[in-house]
């Protein structure tokens, strides 16, 4: 699939305002604007990776270190308790915005099955 330019292409180019609470070379985390939990974070990669199905093999070290900014970036929003990582893929998965993000849920107790 071809990357489109998506909002969250706009927000790593600072075209729309996001509340962002971390940023490096390779990743970009921001507030959800429409949160599910306390505590919604999104991370994405600067990269235009559409979703997960999407990825390539040469795309393992951006994967790998988006797992380890999920980690950083949750400790940074005190969520010493635990937290909820989720991708949604596809449209069965929920996805919405066709650009790689993962969410960082918590400040509350996170129900299984999710819906
Ligand atoms: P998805 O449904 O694709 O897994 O998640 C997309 C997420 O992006 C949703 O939780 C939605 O609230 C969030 N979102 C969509 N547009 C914007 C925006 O312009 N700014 C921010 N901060 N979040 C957005």
């Amino acid at each position: 699939m071809t990357a489109q330019d998506t909002i969250f292409s706009k927000i790593i180019r600072r075209e729309i305002p996001a509340d962002i609470v971390y940023e490096d070379d390779l990743s970009l985390a921001f507030r959800d604007i429409n949160p599910q939990a306390p505590v919604h974070i999104l991370v994405i990669p600067k990269k235009p990776i559409v979703n997960l199905a999407d990825a390539e093999s040469e795309d393992h070290k951006i994967l790998g270190h988006l797992l380890l900014i999920v980690k950083r970036v949750a400790e940074q929003a005190g969520l010493e308790n635990g937290y909820r990582v989720v991708i949604n893929n596809g449209a069965d998965g929920g996805q919405t915005v066709y650009h790689l993000h993962l969410h960082i849920l918590g400040g509350r107790q996170m129900q299984w099955p999710p819906g």
